[in-house]
């Protein structure tokens, strides 16, 4: 197994439990990939780049026999607007949400269309969920499924045409057509209106896990979920490797050696298979190949530890607003001109991303009793905007200053010091590709691909047969999902019986 990440230890757990003799080797001192909690803080046990479950299938859980508390957020999320020259928002989640809708947009038409629309995508969801972990449909089975469980309109609006054309059809405010858009780019760098529907692929792997599309926090942070099931590993018999840089792979389609350096000493292992648990140009190496290239990463990740949570200017309560997801300059125009300034190599002049308080839906991670940790993800900030070394600092600063016009406390204020020095850790894609080896940032190890092949295999085979993938750039792989582990054993225990 080369690589320690989340999804190698489910492939390395299945299959060792299938009696295989399996050996993981991972460059870092821990296992866990982009999927670990650290402590950047003094007090505090964050989940550094990942933080939400929602790919991650039952199924995988009572096999592995996982113990981990996942829970559900109180909001799901809101919106700050001005609207008018007056301070307010969209709420969504539970009983408020209805009435959010009409007093920003007048009428319940659009509460109506909101309805109608994620019923039809929780309808869609089922059924793409429950092939999430066979071999892949063909693409007019998948249609089949959606269209008789959720209508025809369902599969054009994922499926067939640009989420551009969708928003537009189905929603008629900017905000909310921003709110439905974020899905769509998560760590990815496109326009909403590409006709290579990068963006709907993206969404779609956002709306469907576990059937309901719920993102829900793991309590204890990511750590917690890596931290189990490498205790599910071992205890199957795997063996873990920390501090072990795989140098090298060599395969014939039948046998296999490996390199590896530990402990400053170079060692050779002799395989029947090679999983390949990172990013398929980091693979291309080792096979000494050429790397392709990688679509680039697209998000600047941001924690900080914060004394307490800002008051904000429409009212809301902070502990409402920063619940669920804190939609920060998200409209669809907001998104689309963000896409075009920084797609022109320009850094965004209001650039959009969301934010995330875990310490209000899961206290376990932070020792003192009023502190919390607010999370940025960053949207349109690909890699070749931090050429320019002063791009990551002055790009904080743009966001600080966006989100300080929706707060009565500007957030610098509420910013925990250690030593004179603000609680605050950034990472962008160049971080990403040095501390993980994700190459140019992409948080997925390449644009997300489609669910359905013309080929029934697992979507994890690669040119060379005794070498598969068992990462986030399998067909169905990207995210915390574990569902590239699953379907690579699966793959590798149907063809070696
Ligand atoms: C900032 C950020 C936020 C994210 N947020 C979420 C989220 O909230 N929810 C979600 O579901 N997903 C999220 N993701 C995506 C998710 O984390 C990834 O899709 C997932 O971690 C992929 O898991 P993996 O096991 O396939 O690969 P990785 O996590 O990339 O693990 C690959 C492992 O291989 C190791 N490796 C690389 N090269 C070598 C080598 N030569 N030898 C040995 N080992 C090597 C690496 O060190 C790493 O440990 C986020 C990602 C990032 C970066």
């Amino acid at each position: 197994m080369v690589g320690g990440g989340h999804n190698a230890l489910v492939a390395a757990t299945y299959l060792a439990r299938a009696g295989r003799s399996v050996l993981v080797l991972e460059r870092l001192d821990h296992v866990g990939g982009a999927a670990v909690s650290a402590s950047p803080f003094p007090g505090v046990r964050l989940s550094r780049y990942s933080y939400l479950v929602s790919l991650l299938p039952d199924q995988i859980v009572s096999d592995l026999g996982l113990r981990l508390t996942l829970r559900n957020r109180a909001v799901s999320s809101y919106t700050p607007v001005v609207r008018d020259g007056r301070h307010t928002g969209l709420l969504v989640g539970g009983s408020a949400t209805e009435d959010s809708f009409r007093s920003l947009t007048g009428s319940d038409a659009e509460y109506q269309r909101w309805q109608e629309f994620y019923g039809s995508i929780a309808r869609m969801a089922e059924v793409v969920a429950s092939t999430l972990l066979s071999p892949l449909p063909s693409r007019e089975v998948l249609r089949g499924l959606v269209a008789d469980a959720a209508g025809a309109n369902a599969w054009r609006w994922v499926f067939d045409q640009p989420l551009a054309q969708t928003l537009e059809e189905v929603f008629t405010d900017d905000v909310v057509r921003g709110v439905v858009a974020t899905d769509g780019l998560i760590g990815t760098h496109t326009s909403l209106a590409s006709p290579d529907l990068m963006a709907n692929r993206c969404f779609l792997y956002h709306v469907i896990g576990n059937g309901t599309g719920d993102w829900r926090v793991p309590v204890g942070g990511m750590g917690a979920v890596t931290a189990e099931l490498a205790r599910v590993a071992r205890e199957s018999g795997v063996r873990v490797v920390t501090s072990a840089e795989v140098t090298a792979v060599s395969a014939d389609g039948t046998t296999a050696e490996v390199g590896y350096r530990h402990d400053d000493v170079e060692h050779t292992v002799a395989a029947r298979y090679v999983l390949s648990g990172v990013a398929p140009s980091v693979l291309d190496r080792l096979l000494g190949r050429p790397p392709r290239d990688t679509a680039s990463g697209a998000q600047l990740k941001v924690n900080v530890l914060l004394d307490r949570l800002p008051r904000l200017r429409s009212g809301v309560p902070a502990a409402d607003a920063f619940a669920g997801t804190f939609h920060l300059d998200e409209s669809y125009s907001d998104l689309e001109t963000a896409y075009r300034e920084s797609a022109a190599g320009d850094l965004p002049l209001r650039p959009p991303g969301e934010m995330y308080c875990h310490t209000l839906t899961d206290r376990s991670i932070v020792d003192s009793p009023d502190g919390h940790t607010l999370t940025l993800f960053g949207l349109h900030t690909p890699t070749g905007l931090f050429a320019d070394p002063r791009a990551r600092d002055e790009l904080v600063a743009r966001y600080f200053a966006g989100l300080n016009r929706y707060l009565l406390d500007p957030i610098e204020s509420c910013l925990t010091h250690v030593d004179g020095h603000p609680c605050l850790e950034v990472r962008t894609p160049l971080d990403l590709e040095a501390e993980l080896a994700m190459p140019s940032g992409n948080i997925f190890h390449g644009a997300l691909t489609w669910p359905y092949s013309s080929t029934p295999d697992w979507g994890v085979a690669t040119d060379i047969a005794n070498v598969l993938v068992c990462a986030s750039s399998a067909q169905r792989g990207g995210g915390v999902s574990g569902i590239a582990g699953h379907n690579a054993a699966m793959s590798l225990l149907g063809s070696d019986r």
